[in-house]
C-alpha cells in the first residue's frame, strides 16, 4: 500500500514540475508556477522520506534542520543577487550528486561489489564528473558575479588553456572508462582512481569558468544549471529514483534551452561562450584621449518629453539597484496622460537575470502590452522622439555593432542611438557589466542626467507634475 502512495506521489510530484516549468514561461502565470514547483518538491521529499527503507529519521531531521538558516538568508538576497544565489544554488546540487555518488560507489565496493554492474558504473562516474565540475564551477561563477575581490571578474586566461582544461577532463574520463571497464574495481586502486576522477572533476569545474566573464556570464550559469540537472538525472539511475531522473532531465533541458536562448540572444556560439574567453580584449583609448559628454537637468529632459509623440524607456541594471520602477510607472502615467506613447524596450540580457526587467516592470503594474521586446522595437527607434535610458550600459551600447575589438562586439543591442533625442541616467561615467566604455553617452544627440535613477526619475515626475506646458 504504502509503496503505491509513494509512486502515487512521486506521479503528482512529475506532473506538478512539468506544469510549474510551463507556468512560468509567462509573466501572468509565473507564480502558480513557483508554487507548483514548491508543492511538487514537498511531495518529492516527504514521498521519499516515507519509504520502508528509510530508517533513521534523525539522518533526515538533522540535514533539513541546519538547512532551513542557509535557505532561508538565500531565498531574502535582492533581487539583483538573484544570478549569483542561483550559482551557489547549481554548486550545492552538484556537490549533492557528486556526494551521493560517492557514497553509493564506496558501499557497494565494501558490501555488494556484484551491484556495480555496468550500467551503474556509468551512470556513478556521470554522476561525480558532472556534480564535482558543477560544484566549483557554479562556486567560481556566483563569486565572478558577486565581485569578490581575489576572483578575477574578467576571463582569465594563459597559452594553451583550452588544451590543459580539455586535457583534465580527458584524464578523468579514460579513468572513469577503466573504472566501468573493471566493474568499478581495482583492487587496492579503486579508491586512488576514484579519487583522482573527483579530483580532476572539481579542478575542470573552476577551470572551465575562469576562462569566461563579461556579458556571457548569464548564458554560463544556465549552461551550469543544465549540467547539475544531468547530474540529477545520473544520480536518478544510480539511486534508481525514477522522479530524480524525470526532474533531473527538465532541470537539464531547460537550462539547454536557455542557454541557446540567451547564445542567440547574445549572437555567441557555445563553443564562444564556453572556450571564447568573452570579454577579455578591450581596445584601450588613447592615451590622453579625454571625450566630453553633454548632460541635461531632470527639468529640460521633461520639457522635451513632454512635447514628444514617442518616448522609449529602455531600463537597465541600474534601474533595479536604483529600484526606480515605481517611479517609472509615475512618469508613464504621467506622459500617457499629456497623450505621449510610452514604450519600454526590453532586452533579453538586461538587468542580471533572465526576465529581470519584465519582473520589477510587473511589479510596478506597468501594462505588459507596453513592453517591447528588441528586435521589434529596434525598427521603431529612428521615430522615437526621446529614449530614456535608466541605467542601462552594455545594451544600448553602439560599439557592439561596428567595434570588432569590442568584447560586445555581435551582441545585438536596442538601437537607442537611433532615436532623434536620447537621456542616459546614471550615476557616473564607470562601465557598466561588461567593463568598457559606452560610445552612446558621446553621441551629438544623447544628453547624461547624472544621478540615482530613482532620484532622477523622480524629479522628471516632479517636473511634470508642476504642470509644464
Ligand atoms: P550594465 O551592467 O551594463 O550597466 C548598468 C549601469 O547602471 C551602469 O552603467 C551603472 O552606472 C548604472 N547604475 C548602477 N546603479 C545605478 C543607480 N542606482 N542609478 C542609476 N544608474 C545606476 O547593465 P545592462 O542592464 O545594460 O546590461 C546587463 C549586463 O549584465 C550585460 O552585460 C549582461 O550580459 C550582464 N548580465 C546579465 C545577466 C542576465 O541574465 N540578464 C546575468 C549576468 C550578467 P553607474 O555606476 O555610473 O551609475
Amino acid at each position: 500500500m504504502i509503496e503505491h502512495l509513494i509512486e502515487l506521489a512521486y506521479l503528482v510530484a512529475t506532473a506538478l514540475f512539468i506544469l510549474s516549468l510551463h507556468w512560468m514561461s509567462d509573466p501572468k502565470t509565473a507564480r502558480r508556477g513557483v508554487f507548483a514547483g514548491i508543492a511538487a518538491m514537498l511531495a518529492a521529499v516527504l514521498a521519499t522520506w516515507a519509504k520502508p527503507e528509510v530508517v533513521n529519521h534523525l539522518w533526515v531531521i538533522l540535514p533539513i534542520a541546519v538547512a532551513i538558516v542557509p535557505g532561508v538568508w538565500l531565498a531574502l538576497v535582492p533581487l539583483t543577487a538573484v544570478p549569483q544565489r542561483t550559482a551557489f544554488s547549481h554548486a550545492f546540487g552538484g556537490l549533492a550528486a557528486g556526494l551521493v555518488g560517492t557514497a553509493e560507489y564506496f558501499f557497494w565496493l565494501n558490501h555488494e561489489p556484484w551491484n556495480l554492474t555496468t550500467f551503474r558504473m556509468v551512470a556513478i562516474i556521470a554522476e561525480i564528473i558532472l556534480g564535482y565540475l558543477t560544484f566549483t564551477g557554479s562556486l567560481i561563477a556566483a563569486a565572478k558575479l558577486q565581485e569578490i575581490k581575489w576572483i578575477p571578474q574578467r576571463p582569465w586566461v594563459y597559452k594553451g588553456q583550452q588544451a590543459v582544461n580539455l586535457g583534465a577532463l580527458l584524464v578523468a574520463v579514460l579513468l572513469g572508462v577503466l573504472l566501468i571497464a573493471k566493474q568499478g574495481n581495482l583492487g587496492a586502486w579503486s579508491p586512488v582512481v576514484f579519487g583522482a576522477i573527483i579530483v580532476l572533476a572539481l579542478n575542470f569545474g573552476w577551470m572551465l569558468v575562469m576562462p569566461i566573464g563579461g556579458a556571457d556570464m548569464p548564458t554560463v550559469i544556465s549552461i551550469l544549471n543544465s549540467y547539475a540537472g544531468l547530474s540529477a538525472v545520473a544520480m536518478g539511475f544510480v539511486l534508481d529514483n525514477k522522479l530524480l531522473i524525470t526532474a533531473g532531465a527538465l532541470d537539464g533541458s531547460s537550462g539547454l534551452i536557455l542557454s541557446i536562448i540567451m547564445c542567440k540572444a547574445m549572437n555567441r556560439s557555445f563553443t564562444n561562450v564556453l572556450f571564447g574567453a568573452f570579454g577579455q580584449v578591450q581596445k584601450a583609448a588613447a592615451a590622453g584621449e579625454k571625450r566630453t559628454v553633454k548632460s541635461e537637468t531632470p527639468e529640460g529632459a521633461a520639457q522635451i518629453m513632454e512635447q514628444s509623440n514617442l518616448v522609449v524607456v529602455v531600463p537597465g541594471y541600474g534601474m533595479a539597484v536604483a529600484q526606480a520602477q515605481h517611479r517609472i510607472r509615475e512618469l508613464y502615467d504621467l506622459l500617457t496622460k499629456r497623450g505621449v506613447a510610452v514604450k519600454f524596450a526590453i532586452h533579453p540580457v538586461a538587468g542580471r537575470m533572465p526576465g529581470h526587467m519584465n519582473v520589477l516592470l510587473a511589479e510596478a503594474e506597468i501594462p505588459y502590452d507596453r513592453l517591447v521586446e528588441m528586435d521589434e522595437i529596434n525598427p521603431e527607434m529612428p521615430q522615437c522622439d526621446v529614449c530614456l535610458v535608466v541605467g542601462a550600459n552594455d545594451v544600448v551600447n553602439p560599439a557592439a555593432r561596428h567595434d570588432k575589438t569590442s568584447p560586445i562586439y555581435g551582441m545585438p543591442i536596442i538601437a537607442a542611438d537611433k532615436a532623434k533625442t536620447c537621456f542616459a541616467i546614471k550615476r557616473t561615467m564607470n562601465p557598466g557589466f561588461a567593463g568598457i566604455e559606452n560610445e552612446l553617452y558621446y553621441a551629438d544627440h544623447t544628453y547624461m542626467i547624472f544621478g540615482d535613477a530613482k532620484a532622477v526619475v523622480g524629479e522628471l515626475v516632479k517636473a511634470l507634475s508642476g504642470g509644464l506646458h
